[in-house]
């Protein structure tokens, strides 16, 4: 399948003209950044009605399947789509964890029937998803996950924590790795994978508060909890593999995903426009040559790291290193979004100490939020050290870490 010219200007035009009229006012009070800042129920209401809204529109989900709520067309018209929720800064879809790594994984290896009472309700966010893979000793080195799933008949009791869960407050279900037997000869075996339901007896999410002091992730505890053994995603013992498997689509290193905009986005021209009134020795910032030649460095980059990402979607332009820009795309990204925030507050002199609610703050402290919020980008998914590690050894060819 693929779109003509024509159909593509057509759709792109309707796409706008759509988001144009529906994008929803501004709440009046302060909305995340990104799933990983969902911290009240008013937040959460307004953005999942909002997801709700571009499902129904026919936005979002449309490259899945037809049968399974999806809308069944080619990938290129949800890029645009895509593209455009960008270009036009509306809200993010909050149920980011369903759409860009359950859902594409139950899609690519779920029976029918987890894809029957999923994937749709993923789409029209009436079940929110979160993800339990970090525990309080083991984020980085998730192979060593200790929360135990002891098979009881066809049941399974889960007893242990997992933590820093975004969402974890609303979830309907988590994806949740968990250690079935302890007796293997290496930490990956024994792992086991399933999809729970959230709100079920034992299960406590108990609120975590961020350095920006709002509420966006959980520890969660279980405490003898029971779920049938049609909970399993893969075979029982082979939950690694899974594990392995979702976060080529978290780290969209695998494509599939629903589409829609994750997060806030921030652009340089933002900051060149806060120069122009953040004021430093009595002169507005943008007046300094050095800071002018800060903003084009991060202009550049950005123009970088926005060709490649479309140079990644060209065969001809990416095929020496399959996967290369994939995998190197999460590092570069968030930490050039958490260096473009640091650079905004620097331009501010004494004013970067004022934040948000405080009297005078520029831009209303929105660059602070955003440095303090930039750090969730370069940690959850994998640290940048981490994807340093993978980008060097399986794009560089470099030895492996000990
Ligand atoms: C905002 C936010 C949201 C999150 N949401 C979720 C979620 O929804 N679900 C979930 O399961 N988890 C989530 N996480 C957890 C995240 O995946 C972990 O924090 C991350 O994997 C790191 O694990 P850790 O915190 O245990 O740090 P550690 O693994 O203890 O790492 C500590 C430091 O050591 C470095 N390090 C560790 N190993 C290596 C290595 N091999 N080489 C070089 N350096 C290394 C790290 O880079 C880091 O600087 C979230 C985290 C954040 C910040």
């Amino acid at each position: 399948m693929s779109i003509s010219p024509q159909e593509k200007a057509e759709f792109q035009a309707e796409v706008s003209a759509w988001f144009t009229e529906n994008r929803p006012a501004d709440p009046g009070y302060l909305l995340p950044q990104s799933f990983m800042e969902v911290g009240t129920d008013q937040q959460f209401d307004f953005l999942r009605t909002w997801q709700r809204k571009v499902y129904d529109a026919g936005y979002l989900g449309m490259a899945w399947p037809k049968e399974y709520g999806g809308g069944g067309k080619d990938q290129a018209f949800q890029d645009i789509a895509t593209a455009e929720m960008v270009a036009q800064k509306v809200p993010f879809m909050t149920n980011t964890i369903g759409l860009s790594w359950a859902g594409p994984l139950i899609l690519n290896m779920g029976p029918d029937a987890q894809k029957e009472a999923y994937i749709k309700r993923i789409l029209s966010a009436e079940d929110i998803w979160c993800q339990g893979f970090s525990e309080p000793d083991h984020g980085s080195d998730l192979g060593n996950a200790q929360l135990r799933a002891v098979r009881d008949g066809d049941e399974f009791v889960l007893n242990g924590s997992k933590i820093w869960t975004s969402l974890g407050s609303y979830a309907d279900f988590m994806i949740l790795l968990a250690r079935s037997n302890t007796e293997t000869n290496t930490k990956y075996e024994g792992l086991s994978y399933f999809l729970i339901p959230m709100k079920i007896p034992g299960i406590d999410p108990v609120p975590i508060k961020k350095l920006t002091g709002e509420f966006g992730f959980t520890q969660t505890f279980f405490d003898n909890v029971r779920v049938p053994d049609s909970c399993l995603i893969g075979e029982e013992g082979k939950g690694w593999q899974v594990a392995m498997k979702t976060l080529t689509f978290e780290r969209a290193v695998s494509g599939g995903q629903a589409g829609g905009v994750h997060s806030m986005q921030v652009s340089t021209d933002e900051v060149v426009e806060m120069a122009r009134h953040a004021m430093r020795d009595g002169h507005p910032a943008i007046e300094d040559a050095i800071v002018r030649d800060q903003l084009v460095a991060f202009m550049m980059e950005e123009r970088g790291l926005d060709l490649n990402n479309q140079r990644d979607k060209i065969p001809g332009l990416a095929s020496e290193w399959p996967g290369s820009i994939a995998m190197a795309r999460k590092l570069t990204n968030s930490e050039w979004r958490r260096r473009l925030n640091q650079f905004a507050m620097t331009l501010q002199g004494a004013n970067a100490s004022r934040y948000v609610g405080d009297d005078g703050a520029i831009d209303g402290g929105r660059w602070q939020r955003g440095y303090f919020n930039a750090f969730s980008g370069t940690i959850g998914g994998g640290t940048s050290q981490v994807q340093k590690n993978i980008v060097g050894e399986r794009v560089l060819g470099l030895p492996k870490s000990e």
